[in-house]
């Protein structure tokens, strides 16, 4: 039966066939449901992943941190063992937090005059943004900086340089970095949207947006106080660098007067912009995509979860921290002395 070996012999084994495995579709965050994102500008003193554990407590969903001391510049030390970083990333996978948002040094100037100043702000930024890609983040802000005297063209120049020199080399993948918007003290750039729309304008090759803080805006001159002024500047906004880019909402409200240009965050409700504002702002159908991050002060315990629970409630929900929260801050590192009396001009909440 010589012909059926021969059959025999050519029996298609199924096994042996080559499947090429299909390609894995992309894993979307479960952070990106659609759901509305709350968080909160959280600690990392001690230990890096706390913060996440912190954040998730305090009933947030979402969370903004430091990924190095803010107030100095860090000496090669400022880098994330992977071990570190490894265990953040899988915390926050667990925990299901997004977005992460990482808020720069504040010493980052990348449009200072001096060039001593502005070199090591290049570096730092791009320290930042290496410790950003550990961590998997997804967004970095970065205050767009001040010329101290400088002509705006000028600084917006340094600035987008400064920006295109600190990514250089590195992938950014999903990380988008994010240019806030300033109340406009002293020289500083992005109190004007112009300036943030020019900066983005100028690196088409840079994956940038914006983050929208409410406290800079009315400080600034918006008045998002009241419906009709949140309109003016969502639509200012849009003619400028449009909503589609803004990513993030700082959420705070302010001590310090419509226009004063001075920066000065309050807890949600007890400032110049008020909650019904605040209502309107976390409810609005053009502000659906954005993640609301509260940098608030903590003047006393539970400051934090109060907050979060507030801007929770102005969604129409009710959810409840189940952690300790975080000690009260002094409101420490400013550098603004009164003229009266030579001291320090007292309460200032971090993560401007
Ligand atoms: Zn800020
Ligand atoms: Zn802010």
């Amino acid at each position: 039966m010589a012909e059926e070996n021969y059959r025999t012999n050519l029996t298609f084994d199924a096994a042996d066939e080559y499947r090429p495995e299909p390609t894995p579709a992309p894993e979307i965050p479960a952070w990106k449901d659609g759901s509305i994102r709350i968080g909160i500008h959280t600690s990392i003193a001690g230990d890096i992943s706390g913060a996440l554990d912190i954040a998730h407590g305090l009933g947030a969903n979402a969370l903004q941190i430091f990924s190095s001391s803010p107030r100095m510049w860090g000496h090669g030390g400022s880098r994330i063992a992977e071990t570190d970083a490894a265990r953040f990333r899988d915390r926050r996978k667990e925990l299901q937090l997004g977005p992460l948002v990482i808020h720069s040094n504040y010493l980052i100037n990348l449009a200072s005059p001096n060039p001593v100043l502005r070199t090591r702000s290049i570096q730092a930024f791009h320290q930042e943004i290496v410790r950003a890609l550990a961590l998997g983040t997804d967004y970095l802000v970065i205050h767009p900086g001040s010329g101290l005297g400088a002509t705006v063209e000028s600084s917006i120049a340094a600035i987008v340089q400064g920006m295109k020199q600190a990514s250089r080399g590195l992938k950014l993948g999903d990380l988008r970095i994010l240019l806030e918007n300033t109340a406009g003290q002293g020289s500083s750039l992005g109190s004007r949207f112009e300036e943030l729309a020019a900066i983005l304008d100028a690196c088409p090759d840079l994956p940038l947006g914006v983050c929208l803080d409410t406290a800079h805006v009315f400080a600034a001159g918006w008045r998002i106080h009241t419906e009709e002024g949140l309109q003016i500047a969502l639509r200012d906004m849009d003619r400028t660098v449009g909503l589609a880019r803004v990513a993030v909402v700082h959420v705070n409200d302010s001590k310090t007067p419509l226009g004063s240009r001075v920066d000065r965050h309050e807890h949600i409700g007890k400032g110049l912009i008020g909650l019904k504002a605040f209502g309107r702002i976390l409810n609005h159908p053009l502000l659906a995509k954005c993640a609301f991050i509260l940098e608030t002060p903590i003047d006393k315990p539970g400051d934090d979860k109060r907050n979060v629970a507030v801007l929770w409630k102005l969604t129409g929900r009710v959810v409840r921290a189940t952690g300790a929260g975080m000690k009260p801050r002094p409101h420490k590192g400013s550098n603004v002395r009164t003229k009266k009396t030579g001291k320090r001009a007292g309460k200032r909440s971090r993560g401007k």
